[in-house]
C-alpha cells in the first residue's frame, strides 16, 4: 500500500517545503488545502467566498474544506497531506475517509514562524518558497518575479498563529494521544529535518 502521511505543524514550520520533497521522493499526490484554496479564493459557497476567511487569518468553514479534500484523496492512492485537518472535526472527518501510515509533526517555536512567515516569498510559476533574509534564488528573474502572500504580512500572520494554537495544537495533542505522533524539530536545517522525516516514513 503507498505511504499516506499526515505532515503537522504551524504555518511557517515547512510543511510546504517538506511535502513537495516528500511526493518527489516517494511518488505520492501532495494534497494541501492552502494551495487549493488560494487557487479557488473567490469561489460563492454557501459560507460566502475563501478569501473573506484567508484575509482574516481564519479557517476557512469545515464543509468547504472537507469536500476538497474528499475529492483530493478519491484521485489520490499514495499521499502527504499538507495543512489539513486544522482543527478536531476535520482530523475526525479525516479519520472516516482514510488511514495513516504516519503523521508528523514540524515543531518550531513561535519566534521562528514569525521570523520565516513574514520574510517568506514564493515564486509563482514554480511555488518555490524562498526568503529574504536566508535563501533568495541565485536567477535574478527568478528574484524579479517573487511575491509575498497576501497572508504573510505582521498583521495577518498574527491572526494566523492565534487560530492555529486555538484550534490545531489540539489536532496535534490528539494524534500524541492516539499514539500516532511523531515529532520532528523543525528548526533543523530543510535537508535534516527531509532526512528525519525520510527515516520515520521508511520505517512506519
Ligand atoms: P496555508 O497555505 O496552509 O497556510 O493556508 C492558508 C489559509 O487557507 C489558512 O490561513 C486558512 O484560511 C485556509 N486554510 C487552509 N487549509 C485549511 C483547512 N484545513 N481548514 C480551514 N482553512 C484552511
Amino acid at each position: 500500500m503507498s505511504n499516506r502521511i499526515l505532515l503537522l505543524g504551524a504555518p511557517g514550520a515547512g510543511k510546504g517545503t517538506q511535502s513537495k520533497r516528500l511526493a518527489e521522493a516517494y511518488d505520492i499526490e501532495h494534497i494541501t488545502t492552502g494551495d487549493a484554496l488560494r487557487a479557488n479564493k473567490d469561489m460563492e459557497t454557501e459560507h460566502g467566498t475563501p478569501r473573506e476567511y484567508m484575509e482574516a487569518g481564519d479557517l476557512v468553514p469545515d464543509p468547504v474544506v472537507n469536500e476538497i479534500v474528499d475529492a483530493a484523496l478519491s484521485d489520490a492512492d499514495g499521499f502527504v497531506l499538507d495543512g489539513y485537518p486544522r482543527n478536531l472535526s476535520q482530523a475526525e472527518y479525516l479519520s472516516e475517509q482514510t488511514d495513516l501510515t504516519a503523521a508528523i509533526f514540524l515543531d518550531v517555536g513561535e519566534d521562528e514562524l514569525v521570523r520565516r512567515l513574514t520574510g517568506r516569498r514564493m515564486d509563482p510559476e514554480t511555488g518555490d518558497i524562498y526568503h529574504t533574509e536566508f535563501n533568495m534564488p541565485d536567477d535574478e528573474e527568478v528574484e524579479e518575479r517573487l511575491v509575498q502572500r497576501d497572508d504573510d504580512t505582521e498583521e495577518v500572520v498574527k491572526d494566523r498563529l492565534d487560530t492555529y494554537y486555538e484550534n490545531t495544537e489540539p489536532v496535534i495533542e490528539h494524534y500524541r494521544e492516539t499514539g500516532e505522533l511523531v515529532e520532528v524539530d523543525g528548526e533543523a536545517h530543510p535537508d535534516e529535518v527531509f532526512e528525519r522525516i525520510s527515516e520515520i516514513v521508511d520505517d512506519a
